[in-house]
C-alpha cells in the first residue's frame, strides 16, 4: 500500500502524470479512503496537510525543472540503501539546483511534510532534520 501512496502521490503533487485539478481532487478524495484503512500511521502521508486542489496551490510545480524526469531519480525504490541511494538522491538534487521554483517546492514539502523523496532539492532525511529543528525551536 505505501509504493502505490508514494507513486500516487509523487505523480500527483509533481505533475509527473501531467495531472488536471480534477485529477488531483479525485486523487485527494481516493486517497482518504484508503488511508482512513489504515497502515502503520507512522510514515503515512497526512493529506489534510496538502493544499486544496485548486490551481493556484500547484501551478508553479510546471515551472518544475524535474518537468519530464523520469520520477525514479526523485523517488527510492524498496530498500534502496548506501551508495546506489547517495547517487540517486545527488541526481535528483542536481535536477533541483537547476529549478527556477526550489524555493517554492521546498516550502511546499516541508509545509505538507512530503514522506518520501527528493523535494526541493532535500532528500527525506534532510527534510526530517528541518522540520525537528524548527519544532525544537518553538519548543
Ligand atoms: S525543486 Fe526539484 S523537485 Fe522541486 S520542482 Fe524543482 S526540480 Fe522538481
Amino acid at each position: 500500500m505505501r509504493s502505490i501512496i508514494k507513486l500516487i502521490q509523487g505523480a500527483c503533487t509533481m505533475n509527473r502524470l501531467g495531472s488536471t485539478v480534477e485529477l488531483l481532487a479525485g486523487l485527494r478524495t481516493q486517497l482518504e479512503s484508503v488511508l482512513t484503512l489504515g497502515e502503520g500511521a507512522g510514515n503515512m502521508v497526512n493529506i489534510k496537510r496538502l493544499p486544496s486542489p485548486i490551481i493556484e496551490s500547484y501551478e508553479w510545480q510546471w515551472e518544475g525543472a524535474c518537468m519530464g524526469v523520469d520520477s525514479s531519480v526523485f523517488f527510492s525504490p524498496e530498500a534502496e540503501r548506501g551508495m546506489k541511494r547517495h547517487r540517486r538522491e545527488e541526481s535528483a538534487k542536481a535536477v533541483c539546483a537547476t529549478c527556477p521554483v526550489i524555493d517554492r517546492c521546498r516550502e511546499h514539502a516541508l509545509a505538507v511534510q512530503e514522506p518520501y523523496g527528493v523535494w526541493g532539492g532535500l532528500t527525506e532525511s534532510e527534510r526530517t532534520e528541518i522540520l525537528a529543528g524548527r519544532q525544537a525551536a518553538v519548543g
